[in-house]
């Protein structure tokens, strides 16, 4: 089973505190701590299980900028195969169905049976994997917590539905899956897997690599632009509890216990 990974490189919440830009329509990015989207860890640590099962390869590929090396290369070092970097200055702005076209380019590139991506990204718009499958005209399944893979042309997946129902489909291969966090336990990357892929050459792809024009993705392609992003006023009667996790539970429950709800 070839198997194609899309991860992104995104701020870590646990470690960043967030501010606005100075343009007001992004976080400022300057002297973030960055980590690979948790989505897409889970997405890794699934195609490795299934190339243990049934024999094959995991490939990791991510659109970003020379710094998003780091998070092929942890996911190397967790297990995947190989890695792909997909950065040109002709990518730098690209919106969600950029982001696709560029996949899409690499994805034409191989001889991938399965390609994941994560359900949702830091930017939580879940529409890398839809567009991707819609552009490739495979077929998709979003929101996947459970894959039954075999050597076969096809493979099963569960879709967590409403009201914590579950629905299993087969679904013929090649296709796109997007992958929901607690599908398995992503495994531990230590510091001697890190150190093993420290040196392992990792391919730069930029626009004439993927045959793709640079004005048609990028800053210049978006068809879609962030023109605001503000946290929005409380509004009456909210409050924002502030300080550690521990403080806010203790905070919290104190809140409850005043009301009567507990
Ligand atoms: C400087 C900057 C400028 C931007 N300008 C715009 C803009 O003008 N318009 C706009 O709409 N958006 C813009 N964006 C947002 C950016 O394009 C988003 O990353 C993209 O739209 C994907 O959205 P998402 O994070 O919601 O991904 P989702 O669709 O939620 O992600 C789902 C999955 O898709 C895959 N995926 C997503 N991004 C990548 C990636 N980079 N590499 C590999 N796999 C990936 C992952 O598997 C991920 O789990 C900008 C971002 C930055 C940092």
């Amino acid at each position: 089973m070839e198997i194609l990974v899309c991860v992104k490189r995104v701020p870590d919440t646990a470690e960043n505190e967030f501010e606005l830009n100075s343009a007001g329509n992004d976080l400022d990015r300057d002297d973030l701590v960055y980590s690979v989207n948790e989505w897409d860890n889970y997405a890794v640590e699934e195609a490795i299980q299934i190339v243990d099962k049934v024999g094959g390869n995991v490939t990791v590929v991510t659109v970003g900028d020379d710094e998003s090396e780091e998070v092929l290369r942890r996911e190397m070092a967790m297990g995947a195969n190989d890695g792909v970097l997909l950065c040109d200055d002709a990518f730098e702005g690209s919106d969600g169905k950029g982001i696709a076209a560029l996949l899409k380019a690499e994805v034409e590139k191989g001889n991938y049976d399965l390609i994941f991506t994560g359900a949702q990204a830091d930017e939580g718009a879940g529409q890398v994997g839809g567009m991707l499958a819609a552009m490739l005209d495979l077929p998709y399944a979003s929101l996947v917590n459970k894959i039954d893979a075999s050597d076969g042309g096809t493979i099963t997946v569960g879709r967590e539905i409403e009201g914590g129902n579950q629905e299993m489909n087969e679904i013929e291969l090649p296709c796109v899956i997007s992958i929901q966090t607690g599908i398995n336990e992503p495994r531990y990357v230590g510091i001697r897997g890190i150190r093993k892929v420290a040196k392992v050459e990792i391919p730069v792809k930029g626009a004439s690599d993927l045959g793709i024009d640079g004005g048609s993705v990028g800053d210049a392609g978006a068809k879609t632009k962030r023109v605001d992003y503000f946290v929005p006023d409380l509004g009456d009667g909210a409050e924002m509890l502030e300080g550690s996790t521990e403080e806010i539970i203790e905070q919290l429950i104190e809140k409850l216990k005043a009301k009567g709800g507990l």
